[in-house]
């Protein structure tokens, strides 16, 4: 254990005080333990992430990597390119397996 001192805006008090009455029986280094596991979590963590795709046009049969949705020989489908980064859905490796995902699948993880 080490006691650290930092100072806070009276916002930001009073927002650790109301959390730690709701959430921890007033205790305050129990709250903010807690802010910074959530915010951990949220920021994610380092590994391979999908930057962007290159379009790519079947030249057989195949399901969408990601809803499994059947594709057919002559469709346009988007293979990932992965770079270095943080996010919580981080890839520890490149993934071996192909891996091609319909527009709809693409869309929605660059909406969400
Ligand atoms: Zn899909």
């Amino acid at each position: 254990m080490q006691r650290l001192n930092f100072t806070l805006d009276a916002d930001a008090v009073q927002l650790l005080e109301r959390l730690a009455d709701k959430y921890y029986h007033g205790n305050k280094s129990q709250t903010v333990r807690a802010a910074l596991e959530s915010l951990a979590t949220h920021v994610g963590h380092d590994g391979w992430v999908v930057a962007g795709y290159t379009p790519v046009q079947l030249t057989d049969d195949i399901a969408c990597h990601t809803c499994g949705s059947p594709h057919h020989e002559g469709e346009v489908l988007y293979r990932p390119v992965f770079e270095r980064g943080q996010s919580p859905q981080a890839l520890a490796h490149i993934p071996a397996e192909v891996w091609l995902d319909c527009p709809g699948c693409v869309e929605e993880r660059f909406t969400a």
